[in-house]
């Protein structure tokens, strides 16, 4: 059997990457690999640890010296921090508002990158984020871009976060948050959010998430065969 494509899937925050990705992954029988939970998840160590977000070196070492897994979950994929599962915490609102800053430090964009390629090497990867294409596999054959409004992927947040059980601000405050971030992380000068020219942008605001699903698809299968 032909070895599987890397397809990287980017965007702003709550644009249904992370949805989406699965669902591709599991279609494909491909890894699923969540770009954003290992910068919350460095983040989180920082946090715990009391370390000063601002503290760009303390954060760099932190990053180096921390190991970030991943497990299939039924639901989510599950993710731990030093062999503790943190996959709620890594969600919680303190995580959100300081993991722009720790994604903006240079070394800890080095780190991530560097293991994440690791983890994409031998193919058969869907990988979310917000400089997969750009940055971490440019050479990727499959690029999406996935983009919705602000005001949907807030309301997609919302409902989410209910569904879930975990503690949620008003739609309104979510929505702030996310542009927000779509600022800091679009304006950052390390890899910044932006779409790989080669890259298919993909609205989302209209769409179902099997809608979606469909049409990646479509890209995947496409470029498989050209590439046989
Ligand atoms: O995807 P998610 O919203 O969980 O990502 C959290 C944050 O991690 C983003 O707002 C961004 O600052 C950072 N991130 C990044 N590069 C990636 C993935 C996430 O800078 N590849």
């Amino acid at each position: 059997m032909a070895k599987g494509l890397q397809v990287a899937i980017d965007g702003p925050a709550s644009a249904g990457k992370s949805t989406v990705a699965k669902l591709v992954a599991k279609k494909f029988n491909y890894v699923y690999c969540d770009t954003g939970a290992m910068y919350r998840t460095v983040t989180l160590a920082a946090l715990n640890k009391g370390i000063d977000v601002a503290d760009h070196e303390a954060v760099a070492a932190l990053a180096k010296e921390i190991t970030i897994s991943f497990k299939p979950g039924e639901e989510e994929q599950r993710v731990f921090l030093d062999g503790r599962e943190v996959t709620r915490d890594i969600r919680l609102p303190k995580v959100a508002e300081n993991v722009s800053a720790v994604a903006a430090i240079p070394a800890v964009r080095t780190e991530m990158t560097n293991q994440q390629r690791q983890i994409a090497a031998a193919g058969g990867i869907v990988m979310d984020g917000r400089d997969i294409g750009t940055t971490v596999l440019p050479d990727a054959p499959v690029k999406i871009f996935m983009v919705a409004t602000a005001h949907e992927r807030a309301r997609r947040r919302y409902v989410e976060n209910k569904a879930k059980g975990i503690d949620t601000v008003s739609l309104e405050e979510l929505q702030k948050a996310i542009e927000l971030r779509d600022k800091k992380d679009s304006t950052r000068k390390v890899s910044p959010l932006t779409q790989a020219p080669d890259a298919v942008r993909l609205d989302t605001t209209n769409l179902t998430i099997d809608e979606v699903v469909d049409e990646i698809s479509k890209i995947i299968k496409k470029t498989a065969d050209e590439l046989a």
